[in-house]
């Protein structure tokens, strides 16, 4: 992996082809999907048909066996459509690794080919009601009984948790308060005792569908269990480095639109007989987003290449996921400022960027969670 990957001629073409197709297929809908408060299984079935779902999986399994850079790709363009597309970097690439890495033969055999087609959408549930940030502490419990596991709890904030097929469950096979006991299961679509309750209204991210999962007796197949009973912290740890990536790269996207935002507009829009970028309070304010987003790229241009390689990044992950996402908030604030009124108004697409940014700093780890695991690292606490 070298610095100038996204020079590549195959990236550049496999870039070029999935804007056309979103061009085609996702930008014309993207605002109905939005007052419909859900992307459509058709449009995750075409993302599937034309290899956009998933790329990394192994070709034994309908994948194209290509590496991250792709799903990089497929994050960036289709966050640049809209924020409540983020269910399809959460399938490909932060719920869909547990399944490849910790899943049997059987299990990936079962699941893998249809995630990538799209006829599997996935999940995943860890946040309860009563616990978010605290992941040792969730209450839902699973107990082995013969063939299968006998879940009881709920789940809550779960992103694809009404349109998915499939969902990884963070569960408590041990009563332990630690987080030694918990394992990850998987329920599928019928399972008994398998309950979606209400969508839940967000403020933003529409086209996003979030809900909350009850499990009431729910039986699970013992073979649906993830990996080894009892590991589950283990792979959570380990692919949530993933899944803070993809945030921090989807909130350097949303901070770059927001700063050509606030560019055009304030170039074009006159006060006091010129335009309102000539002000040089509203310059300055400019140049100090452009700064910022521009430290935010090279910094994460880093990451990824050392997530790539494979090198231990959960400091700089960390780092990357808390300060990306509270730059991403600033720099739409302040671009939604430059709007003045109109930034308020629905049919200004900073609008919708103000609303979009502002779970970037809560999920996937809160800000206070990752300078935590920073100053952790660091020898502090
Ligand atoms: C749009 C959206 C989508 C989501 N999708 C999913 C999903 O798909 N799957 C899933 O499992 N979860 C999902 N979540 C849940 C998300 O991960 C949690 O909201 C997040 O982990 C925070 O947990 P909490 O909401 O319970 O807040 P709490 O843990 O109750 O925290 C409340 C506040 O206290 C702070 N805090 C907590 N502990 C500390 C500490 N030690 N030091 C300092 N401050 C602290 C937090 O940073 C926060 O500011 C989603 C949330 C949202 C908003």
């Amino acid at each position: 992996m070298t610095e100038n990957w996204r020079d590549n001629q195959e990236i550049r073409i496999f870039r070029d082809s999935l804007r056309k197709f979103l061009e085609k297929e996702g930008i014309p809908y993207f605002n109905d999907w939005e007052e419909q408060r859900m992307i459509p299984r058709e449009f995750w079935l075409k993302m599937g048909k034309n290899g956009f779902l998933c790329p990394w999986v192994e070709e034994e399994y309908g994948g194209l066996g290509v590496g991250f850079e792709y799903s990089i790709i497929i994050s960036e363009e289709t966050m640049k459509v809209g924020a409540g597309m983020l269910g399809i970097a959460l399938h490909s690439d932060m719920v869909v690794p547990y399944i490849a890495s910790y899943g049997t033969q059987e299990q990936k055999r079962r699941w893998l080919p249809k995630c990538i087609t799209g006829e599997f959408v996935t999940a995943i549930a860890m946040s309860e009601p009563g616990t978010g940030s605290d992941l040792a502490a969730i209450k839902t419990t699973s107990v082995r009984a013969g063939d299968f596991y006998i879940v009881n709890g709920s789940k809550t904030f779960i992103s694809n948790g009404l349109c998915s097929d499939i969902v990884v469950v963070a569960c408590k096979t041990e009563q332990t308060n630690g987080h030694k006991g918990i394992s990850l299961l998987v329920v599928e679509e019928g399972t008994p005792g398998f309950q979606r309750s209400r969508k839940l209204k967000k403020i933003g991210l529409h086209s996003q569908d979030t809900a909350e999962l009850i499990f009431q007796d729910c039986r699970i197949p013992a073979s649906n269990l993830l990996g080894e009973e009892g590991q589950g912290w283990k792979y959570l740890m380990s692919k949530l480095q993933q899944e803070r990536i993809i945030v921090a790269l989807e909130a350097q996207i949303m901070a770059e639109g927001a700063l050509q935002l606030a560019i055009d507009y304030s170039k074009n829009r006159t006060a006091f007989g010129k335009p309102i970028s000539q002000f040089q309070h509203n310059a300055f304010k400019v140049a100090e987003m452009a700064t910022e987003v521009k430290i935010g790229r090279q910094f994460l241009e880093h990451l990824l290449i050392n997530h790539m390689k494979g090198k231990d990044v959960v400091t700089e992950v960390s780092m990357a996921k808390w300060w990306i996402t509270e730059m991403c908030n600033r720099v739409v604030y302040q671009a939604q400022q430059l709007h003045g009124g109109y930034g308020y108004m629905e049919e200004y697409e900073i609008a919708r960027y103000f609303r979009d940014t502002r779970a970037q700093t809560m999920y996937a780890g809160s800000t206070e969670i990752m300078k935590q695991i920073i100053a952790k690292k660091i020898g502090l606490l």
